[in-house]
């Protein structure tokens, strides 16, 4: 048995099952829930930066729980069921698949690397893409066929993951731009339920997505971190602030 150390009510923590770099999945008394307790901790560059970034975690939950309800509310299955106190949140249990899928309407980052792109050029139709999630191998880029090769998903899976992909990005623009932000890029996760139905999971918070406000361009987001911008903290709690 684990810890006490959280404020979930009803449902009892039973033990830590998974530890990431932003992130501690505990079971429940419930077999079909987990708690996700976010931490504060950063890192980037695959680890290699690392650091403490002062609630951090709580605001990430809060930002997370405000998006992941407004996702719900326009009909994408999700693993959310409650923010249950400021760090923890109540998530139906899901095998993830090992993919990252990114969507992009803005270049930047690796892909403007990669393509010799401006980092702000503005694509003239978003790109998807997926990522097979090996920190050993850096999560390279991959295709469909790589995925099912390597016995990850199946085309149809697949089909049915970009087309969520799709409409979560739609939602998602349009939901930041009424708050003054661009929606550069962002990354999700799928995990697949018992009877084999997808559900979106992760968070989906400014360690996780671009977002720039739409009239200065002012980084709200991870890269201030990643990039030595300063004033972290306070970006997080920006973009809080207009989704509140
Ligand atoms: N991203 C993420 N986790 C990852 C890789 C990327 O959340 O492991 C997000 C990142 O915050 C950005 C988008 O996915 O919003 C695209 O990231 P990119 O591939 O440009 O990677 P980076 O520049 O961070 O190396």
């Amino acid at each position: 048995m684990e810890l006490n150390n959280t404020e979930a009510g009803q449902w009892q923590v039973a033990e830590k099952i998974y530890e990431g770099k932003a992130k501690q999945i505990y079971t429940t008394n419930d077999p079909d829930l987990v708690i996700i307790r976010y931490k504060d901790d950063a890192t980037a560059y695959n680890g290699i930066k690392r650091a403490q970034i002062e609630n951090k975690g709580i605001l990430n939950n809060k930002i997370s729980s405000i998006v992941y309800q407004k996702l719900e509310q326009a009909g994408v299955k999700t693993h959310f069921v409650q923010q249950l106190n400021d760090r923890e949140q109540l998530c139906r249990r899901k095998n993830v698949i090992p993919l990252e899928f990114i969507a992009r309407n803005i270049a930047a980052g690796s892909m403007a690397r990669r393509l010799g792109l401006d980092e702000g050029h503005v694509l003239s139709v978003p790109i998807y893409e997926i990522c097979y999630k090996n920190d050993r191998l850096g999560d390279p880029v991959i295709n469909e066929s790589h995925a099912v090769a390597l016995g990850l998903s199946t085309f149809l899976e697949l089909t049915e993951a970009m087309e969520m992909l799709r409409l979560i990005n739609e939602i998602l623009i349009n939901l930041f731009a009424n708050l003054g932000i661009t929606l550069v890029d962002f990354k999700v996760e799928f995990g697949r339920l018992d009877d084999g139905s997808l559900i979106l999971a992760d968070e989906l918070s400014p360690d996780t997505c671009r977002l720039w406000d739409s009239e200065t361009l002012e980084r709200l987001d991870k890269d201030r971190f990643r990039r030595d911008l300063g004033r972290v903290g306070e970006a997080y709690e920006e973009i809080l602030k207009r989704l509140s």
